[in-house]
């Protein structure tokens, strides 16, 4: 055992798996550039300096660039390719040397001073795209500083890590997450997320195991210790002491039994003990991941997040390029369906696209989603259109998130109209008939789900954000992950609420929040009445394993109950214990 002994961090689980390995520290990226003066006689050390730099950071940007194409496909890596030819911008480089050689001033300095001035400048711009092009140079301009001030490896880690290690950082965005190349992450830590922070998502669609909402955790622990990762139980324990790496391996054996359990019933339907048959679909983040949703035995995709196509970009895809990624995952798919949900930029999932609107005082609650598409609508208009385009295997559906108002998705659907006439101007074939839902993710939605249901058909409630609008808790901050109650009887209320409207209706309902995909809750969304069930991918197989081991009627009974009950933990509980009775081998 070291002689420090055993820490542990107690954080929020977001990912399940244990790991084990060195730690890997994310720098922050605060960069403290000095001002020095320089006599005559270093001039020309400062100039090479800068050389160098330029020539190490052009190799970190091909690394990325190439890394990024592999995992996420071209298009999404071109931002990299914007960047190159930022780096070597003759202006940039020439400015920066005669200040240099004028000033008498160290070359971070000068480099900084001049990329601050046209940064500046850009910024002050009215056309869009060039104020969009300050973003790309501020990026640029860090990433160059980084490697003249020799904090390189801290700045940009992915692909200057030598062995698979955990990661441990302040925070990690959608954007940064899609970067990590996943075989040398064994899992991460971060110091602020909650379980239904994007991040968290995307490390549960990833498979990898993780921990967030650590508090202090990358100021504590150094890059090269041992640590090991409990994403079940939400710990991360340094010097881990020889009986807890012993219980480790019994729980590790129980992972490895339970995949193989769970492998089996992969290619089975998900029906329950009595034959109440239930859609199981799969949560979709990056279009290269399509093809592992079979895998994993779901029936297509009740969620195809298509923001993450804006995400790392320094142009907005167009409809030709959209249009051929929509089809290429619906083609994979086909015959099942994929639910293609409409841009939701904004909130946690900021794109350098959008990142020059400014910042926002209350992101959550401000300009994301529809209310962007509809202040955007020629970029709304490309979406839709190309979603229409890519619907000729007749497999895809379309969606619009953040729905709040009646008026708001009259709006939509008008938008909806005006693409189809344009595509037909155009002469472009698109399928007509494509069926139009509305994610339920707002309490004013709820209360007017019966009016919604009758202008769509079908439902997804989004219960990430339900619950975080229900109970005014910020699903990304770790302060109050504690108050983030999904069991809170509001909250099943308006579940019930909302299927009882869809029912109505005739119109089909289904849950694509991460509630979907958790065991805990399972038998309790099945007694309120949902017909789909759409999770993470890799939560597919214990998802199935318990319908398939559940009775309708016993979950039925259960949600009856729990309409009745006050405390949030007591439907917790209720639902819990029908799980563990008929399903104890789950390890959640
Ligand atoms: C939700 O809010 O539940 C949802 C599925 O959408 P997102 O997590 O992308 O906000
Ligand atoms: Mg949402």
């Amino acid at each position: 055992m070291s002689e420090k002994g055993e820490i542990i961090f107690q954080g929020v689980a977001a990912s399940g798996g244990i790991c084990r390995g060195r730690v890997f520290v994310l720098g922050r990226r605060h960069l403290h550039v000095p001002h020095r003066m320089i006599t005559q006689d270093d001039v020309n050390e400062e100039l090479k300096r800068l050389e160098e730099s330029i020539v190490s950071t052009r190799k970190q940007l091909t690394d990325l660039h190439q890394s990024l194409r592999e995992q996420v496909g071209s298009h999404d890596a071109d931002i990299f390719e914007a960047h190159l030819l930022v780096l070597e911008d003759h202006a940039l480089i020439d400015e920066t040397t005669k200040l240099v050689e004028c000033d008498l001033c160290n070359v971070e300095y000068a480099y900084q001073k001049v990329t601050n001035k046209y940064a500046k400048a850009l910024e002050s711009m009215e056309d869009d795209y060039l104020r969009e092009r300050a973003v790309d140079l501020r990026d640029v301009s860090n990433r160059l500083l980084s490697h003249l001030l020799g904090h390189a490896e801290e700045d940009y880690p992915y692909n200057n890590m030598r062995e698979p290690c955990i990661v441990v950082g302040h925070d990690l965005t959608p954007s940064t997450t899609v970067m990590l190349d996943r075989k040398m992450v064994l899992g991460f830590a971060t110091d602020v997320g909650s379980k239904t922070s994007h991040t968290a998502i995307l490390a549960r669609a990833l498979k990898i195991p993780a921990v967030v909402g650590l508090h202090n955790i990358s100021s504590k622990i150094e890059s090269g210790q041992g640590i090991l990762l409990d994403g079940h139980n939400g710990k991360v324990i340094e010097n881990p002491s020889d009986q807890t790496l012993f219980e480790y391996g019994h729980v590790i054996r129980k992972n490895e039994d339970q995949d193989v359990r769970l492998a089996k019933v992969r290619e089975l339907a998900a029906v329950t003990l009595d034959g109440h048959e239930v859609t199981l679909a799969a949560n979709l983040d990056q279009a290269s991941e399509a093809t592992d949703i079979t895998k994993y035995g779901a029936e297509g995709v009740g969620l195809f997040r298509s923001e993450y196509l804006f995400l790392n970009r320094s142009t907005w895809p167009d409809e030709d390029l959209q249009t051929g990624v929509y089809a290429q995952v619906a083609e994979a798919l086909s015959p099942d369906p994929i639910i293609i949900r409409t841009l939701d930029l904004g909130a946690d999932k900021l794109s350098t696209l959008t990142r020059t609107n400014g910042e926002e005082p209350n992101p959550a609650l401000g300009w994301r989603a529809i209310r962007y598409c509809l202040d955007h609508r020629e970029i709304f208009k490309t979406q839709l259109k190309s979603i229409l385009r890519a619907g000729s295997k007749r497999n895809i559906k379309i969606m619009f998130p953040m729905i709040t108002t009646l008026s708001e998705l009259d709006q939509a659907l008008e938008l909806l109209e005006e693409s189809k006439q344009s595509l037909r101007q155009e002469g472009k074939p698109f399928d007509a008939g494509m069926k139009v839902g509305v994610m339920i993710e707002t309490p004013g939605a709820v209360m007017i789900a019966d009016t919604l249901a009758s202008k769509v058909n079908f439902f997804s409630i989004g219960t990430n954000d339900l619950i975080q609008y229900s109970l005014a808790v910020d699903r990304t901050n770790d302060k109050i992950a504690h108050l983030y109650n999904p069991t809170h009887p509001g909250i099943i209320r308006s579940i019930r609420q909302v299927i009882v409207a869809a029912h109505k209706a005739g119109i089909h309902v289904g849950i694509c929040g991460e509630m979907a995909g958790e065991p805990d809750f399972v038998p309790l969304l099945l007694g309120l009445g949902v017909d789909e069930l759409s999770a993470s991918a890799p939560l597919i197989p214990q998802v199935k394993y318990l319908i398939r081991r559940l009775k309708i009627e016993e979950s039925r009974a259960l949600a009856e109950q729990a309409l009745t009950m006050q405390y949030s933990h007591e439907i917790l509980e209720a639902s819990r214990t029908l799980m563990q009775r008929v399903a104890p081998e789950i390890v959640n």
